[in-house]
């Protein structure tokens, strides 16, 4: 056996401070939405881990949806060509949408994302992303609920996937090490 399917990737974030970080996240989106039914738009298949965590953490009357890209590149870079790989199943035309990422990385995919939902016309719109890589930004953007910072290495688990594998780890682990 390889080493990597004994041992696993390197622990970067454990699951226990994803859980903490999640919590507050919930908390901050619940006191910032009082009165308002968000709607918080996944982008699959990355953050659907986070999503439903998360979404366990809002105390709010709430809406879910999801989108999908695809990106065009190898396995561990995206080449900048987004396009819709499944779009949003309701208008979110006077909605306050929550778009939850699992990382930003150059910031091409939430660039895109952000202007394709804008839009759309909802009443607002923020970014809830899990993981930024603030070193590989080539676009500028804004996050309003980011749960950490990574640095430029290539995270796997808790959603985050290699080649599809690596999805269901509860943590977040660094893989080649
Ligand atoms: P960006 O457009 O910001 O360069 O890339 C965003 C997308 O690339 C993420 O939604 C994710 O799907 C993928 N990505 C970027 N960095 C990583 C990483 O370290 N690990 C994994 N699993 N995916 C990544």
């Amino acid at each position: 056996m390889t080493k990597a399917k004994t041992e696993g990737p390197r622990v970067l974030i454990e699951a226990a401070r994803i859980k903490r970080r999640v919590r507050a996240l919930g908390k901050r989106i619940t006191r910032d939405y009082q009165g308002q039914t968000p709607l918080l738009v996944g982008v699959l298949r990355g953050a659907a881990v986070f999503l439903s965590d998360l979404i366990r953490h809002v105390d709010l009357k709430l809406e879910v949806d999801f989108i999908a890209m695809s990106s065009y590149g190898s396995a561990t870079e995206t080449s900048g060509q987004v396009q819709l790989l499944k779009d949003l199943e309701s208008s979110i035309d006077g909605s306050h949408v929550i778009l939850v990422e699992d990382i930003v990385d150059t910031g091409l995919t939430l660039n895109y994302l952000v202007g394709n939902l804008r839009s759309r016309n909802p009443a607002s719109l923020r970014v809830c992303a899990l993981l930024s890589k603030p070193s590989r930004r080539k676009l500028e953007v804004a996050i309003d609920y980011l749960g950490f910072e990574v640095p430029d290495r290539f995270v796997v688990g808790y959603g985050l996937d290699f080649d599809q594998q690596f999805r269901n780890l509860p943590y977040i682990g660094v893989l080649g090490d």
